[in-house]
């Protein structure tokens, strides 16, 4: 099986709200999709998201690196060689992961549909039947967060997300009035993606959140600021999560050397796709440490790839890929799949996703062939 043509397209992702986190507001999601054509015309689907607050990659980066570089690399490439694969990009281009997985993630989908499989039977199988639903609550005022949640308590959901990292004071409000108004059985976990700046910040906003039953605290720091979280992590019974700060295996290797963390967030977009992926989750079950797998808010093709990983893996214990329910317009089909409050993926070859393509038109800003 050889890679004969590939096709880009940078598109734009409709939300039905704004998604607004500590560091930015997305009134929508800027996403470069491939679509990669074998030899015996069997087509595959990969998706890039990249985040520059993260990577360093901008969606008009990393469209021209798949266009120029990544795309004209893989022609005639056989997409089953994922070594291979991974080793070359790696060698043309350093880092660049959430370009990467998009080749990566159309691989996986081809070579899927190929022999007929679904892309989990292809590392390790099915190990989880279905993983609950967390709704992510975007950074609001402590009233309206708490009027959200109680909202979507009553259509079934058991799990929520709250972004904070404004300012201690106010975001220790948000998680108390959430926590008062959904009650104790409810699971809060709570992103502060690095808004709490340093260790000494975050040991003082710990001090209100102790009794609140909050199941971990993610990524409270600077990214780069891993000895932090190890002070952390020593000084509170709050299990930790390192998201922003885990991309690559140095990473990982750097935060089980300190035991830096309680979890990881492991995403695609950050790693490179769904191949670097099970490096990541095989590190972290050594050192005993859990895995969820997260998204940059994905179409229906980047969430499905993090399904496939998450469900494949015993050490991975929650996920959080909820871009095709925010979307007022997906290119596939995955919501078919969220049975709130459990998602459960469906066992068609590849991704198991079918893409719209007069959908993707419509969302396409611009778009190349490479062959
Ligand atoms: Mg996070």
């Amino acid at each position: 099986m050889k890679i004969k043509q590939i096709e880009v397209f940078a598109i734009h992702l409709p939300l039905i709200k704004p998604f607004i986190i500590s560091y930015a507001t997305y009134p929508h999601i800027s996403s470069i999709i491939v679509k990669l054509t074998t030899e015996c015309g069997q087509i595959g689907w990969g998706e890039s998201v990249p985040d520059e607050h993260i990577t360093g990659e901008t969606p008009a980066s990393t469209y021209a690196l798949i266009k120029n570089t990544l795309a004209p690399l893989m022609i005639g490439k056989n997409p089953m060689e994922f070594e291979k694969i991974h080793d070359l990009m790696d060698k043309t281009v350093k880092r660049a992961p959430a370009a990467k997985a998009a080749i990566d993630i159309a691989c996986f989908d081809v070579v899927g549909k190929k022999l007929g499989v679904p892309v989990y039977q292809l590392i390790g199988g099915r190990y989880h039947e279905k993983f609950p639903v967390t709704h992510v609550l975007s950074i609001g005022a402590p009233e309206q967060m708490a009027d959200e949640a109680e909202e979507k308590v009553n259509e079934g959901y058991t799990s929520f997300k709250m972004k904070v990292g404004v300012n201690i004071a106010d975001d220790v409000n948000r998680i108390k009035a959430v926590r008062e108004r959904v009650g104790e059985e409810i699971a809060i976990r709570v992103d502060v993606n690095q808004g709490w700046e340093n260790s000494a910040n975050t040991l003082s906003a710990l001090r209100h959140l102790e009794d609140l039953g909050i199941d971990w605290l993610e990524q409270p720091v600077d990214q780069n600021d891993i000895d932090g979280m190890v002070e952390i992590k020593s000084k509170s019974s709050i299990p930790q999560m390192i998201d922003e700060g885990i991309k690559d295996m140095k990473d990982m290797r750097e935060i089980i050397a300190k035991r830096a963390a309680d979890k990881v967030n492991i995403k695609l977009m950050k790693c490179g796709g769904i191949y670097p992926a099970m490096k990541l989750a095989n590190m972290a079950e050594m050192a005993g440490i859990e895995c969820q797998v997260g998204s940059m808010v994905e179409s229906s093709i980047g969430s499905a790839a993090g399904f496939h990983v998450a469900f494949s893996k015993k050490i991975m214990k929650s996920v959080e890929l909820t871009g095709p329910l925010k979307f007022s317009k997906d290119i596939g089909d995955l919501k078919e799949s969220y049975q709130i409050p459990f998602i459960q993926l469906n066992e068609r070859p590849g991704l198991g996703v079918t893409v719209d393509e007069s959908i993707l038109a419509e969302l396409t800003q611009q778009s190349n062939i490479i062959e």
